[in-house]
């Protein structure tokens, strides 16, 4: 049930403008220094769409991948605003998010993310599929019915499954400094592990990462959880120390 790979993914969200390379340069010479150590991990940036090419034509780093942070789910048309997974694909992009929950706050509903993972995997994306409960749903014991439905409506057992991370993302921990307990987070953990190789027939676990509040700080309680396969960090991922110390303090 657990990767040995770790996942160290950014969601910078509507933040970054062209000088913050330098943000990635500092993450990518710290990681040149880190791998020397064995340490093996994927460091994964999903950036503003803006910064897509820009960042993957100037940097050539072997440690970090570009991703986006959301698509339509149309090929093109008239989608005012829109991007298409073919176009960030041919930007540069490695991996999109989809279902984040500020996204599904402005209407992405468990079919709209189904089309848009349909149409990242034909572009040959990795897909980042954010789940999670609100604290309402939570407080009613509804977490196992939530994540289950969100993982059903929006996934098929036909899709390249080995392309699909799972983000477990409670609404309630995103950007407030509230994280489940251990206890709380290994039982849904293997939740989503079994529940998905239930449903979809696969031979081996998806990778799930935690994604909630993330700092340097409380990363050391989350080491204890092997079934954790790595975590998506939003705020914390704006500045390249306190990614780092991230990293850091998780294999102290
Ligand atoms: C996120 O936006 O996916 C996220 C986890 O944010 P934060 O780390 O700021 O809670």
């Amino acid at each position: 049930m657990t990767n040995k790979l770790k996942y160290f993914v950014g969601n910078w969200k509507m933040y970054g403008n062209f000088s913050s390379l330098r943000i990635i340069n500092q993450i990518h010479r710290f990681c040149s220094r880190f791998k020397k150590n064995g340490i093996k991990d994927k460091i994964i940036l999903c950036v503003p769409s803006t910064l897509i090419y820009f960042f993957t034509t100037k940097i050539k780093s072997k440690f970090i991948s570009i991703g986006a942070q959301n698509c339509h789910y149309q090929r093109s048309g008239a989608f005012t605003g829109s991007v298409s997974a073919s176009m960030l694909k041919k930007s540069g992009a490695k991996y999109v998010i989809l279902g984040h929950s500020e996204n599904r706050s402005e209407g992405d509903t468990n079919q709209v993310i189904k089309k848009k993972i349909e149409s990242a995997l034909d572009q040959k994306l990795y897909v980042i599929f954010c789940i999670g409960e609100t604290i309402n749903e939570k407080k009613k014991g509804k977490t196992f019915s939530v994540i289950r439905k969100q993982m059903k409506d929006s996934i098929d057992k036909k899709y390249n499954l080995k392309s699909i991370i799972i983000a477990y993302e409670p609404i309630w921990s995103i950007g407030t400094g509230n994280i489940p307990k251990v206890q709380e987070l290994k039982k849904s953990f293997r939740f989503i592990k079994n529940e998905f190789k239930k449903n979809f027939k696969t031979k081996t676990f998806p990778v799930v990462l935690y994604g909630g509040s993330v700092n340097d700080g409380n990363i050391r309680a989350f080491s204890s959880i092997s079934e954790i396969d790595g975590f998506l960090i939003g705020g914390a991922s704006q500045s390249s120390k306190k990614f780092i110390d991230i990293i850091k303090n998780y294999y102290k």
